[in-house]
């Protein structure tokens, strides 16, 4: 049966296409899907929505209608989901990690295996960078029965981009229900500065900032130099690994931003984790619900429930017959509960 989504509900943004293109495919229910983006000040579909479609409907050999930038309408009917090897390029700066969260899913239930290479951005401002890709997303992907390995061929920072990431991805590992409601004792921390043809000071003011508020080592602070082809750009990551999980928060570098600034941007996020008992942070919050409903099950702890989140979990519910439940605990965190009805 034809889904009718309406894009401009709730948030309003491109993660309403991207969660229904992923349902889509993984149920094979073909959708519609109106007012792309239509609370975002460009609506309609940029290049990095594009390629998640054209990278959608070549692994599930979809046919599509309305798939050119600046489209406000898509119609989008799957077929068999394949496997195999495949190579997609977004061509700006868009993020490609994006792009790859939309077709892992569907690619961890077809019956060969993958190996995808994604150019694009790589750590780019409202998009996970690929470092949260690697150390908290995938992780608990693999925790719930997956096998994805990820390697980072090149850095692609904003505005410049020209990144490069490789995924591959064993067949035949369907998700599993993970319930995800402590982090368990924190075994290692540390910040990184990655920098690429940009001055090094700019990752040790960084690093000095980081150091002063969370009063950490010099053996917690990383300086990472990037080769310069591959900027410019700056990113500042602190990890933060726990024995049940691993959380990464990331403040993009910007011309014009104060290193300080952009180093502050990050320490408030982590401060405002390690406060919590949370599990999933702001973002992980939200990126953890279309797995765990395609588990058909899970739970965790996040620092809050996003409007993000808040529509990601409305229109996963338009495609799967799962309840998912939201809890405000005694100290302001919520636990978030997936079950299927
Ligand atoms: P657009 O309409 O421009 O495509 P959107 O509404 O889809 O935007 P956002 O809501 O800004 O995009 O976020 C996209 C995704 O990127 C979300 O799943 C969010 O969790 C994730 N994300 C954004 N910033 C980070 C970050 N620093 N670390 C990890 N994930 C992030």
């Amino acid at each position: 049966m034809l889904i009718e989504l309406d894009g401009s509900q709730g948030e309003g943004g491109g993660q309403i296409l991207r969660t229904a293109l992923t349902l889509s495919m993984c149920t094979g229910q073909p959708m519609r899907i109106r007012n792309i983006r239509a609370k975002r000040k460009n609506p309609g579909l940029m290049r990095q929505h594009l390629t998640a479609v054209q990278a959608a409907a070549a692994i599930s050999g979809a046919q599509v209608d309305g798939a050119q930038v600046g489209s406000t309408e898509l119609h989008f009917s799957p077929s068999k989901i394949q496997g195999g090897e495949y190579r997609f390029s977004i061509g700006t700066a868009g993020s490609c990690t994006l792009v790859l969260q939309t077709i892992l899913p569907a690619l961890l239930m077809t019956d060969s295996d993958s190996h995808v290479t994604l150019s694009g951005g790589t750590h780019n401002p409202m998009s996970p960078p690929f470092h949260f890709l690697q150390r908290a997303f995938v992780p608990l992907l693999e925790k719930m029965g997956a096998k994805v390995e990820l390697q980072l061929n090149r850095f692609g920072f904003y505005p410049a981009g020209g990144g490069e990431i490789t995924m591959t991805i064993a067949a035949g590992k369907p998700l599993q229900p993970l319930h995800l409601k402590k982090r368990g004792e924190r075994i290692n921390a540390y910040a990184e500065s990655f920098f690429a043809g940009l001055p090094a000071h700019i990752a040790e003011r960084e690093l000095a900032m980081v150091k002063k508020r969370l009063a950490w080592a010099d053996d917690q602070l990383l300086v990472r130099g990037v080769d310069r082809h591959q900027g410019p750009g700056n990113a500042v990551l602190i990890t933060l690994e726990y024995e049940h999980m691993t959380e990464v928060f990331t403040g993009f570098g910007e011309k014009g931003v104060a290193a300080e600034v952009v180093a502050n941007g990050v320490i408030k996020q982590a401060l405002r984790y390690m406060a919590s008992e949370a599990t999933a942070g702001h973002f992980l919050a939200d990126q953890l619900l279309l797995p765990m409903a395609l588990a058909g099950g899970g739970s965790f702890v996040a620092t809050d429930w996003s409007p993000h989140a808040e529509t990601n979990a409305d229109i996963i519910q338009r495609f799967l017959l799962i309840e998912i439940q939201t809890l405000e605990t005694y100290n302001g965190d919520v636990l978030v509960q997936l079950a299927e009805k």
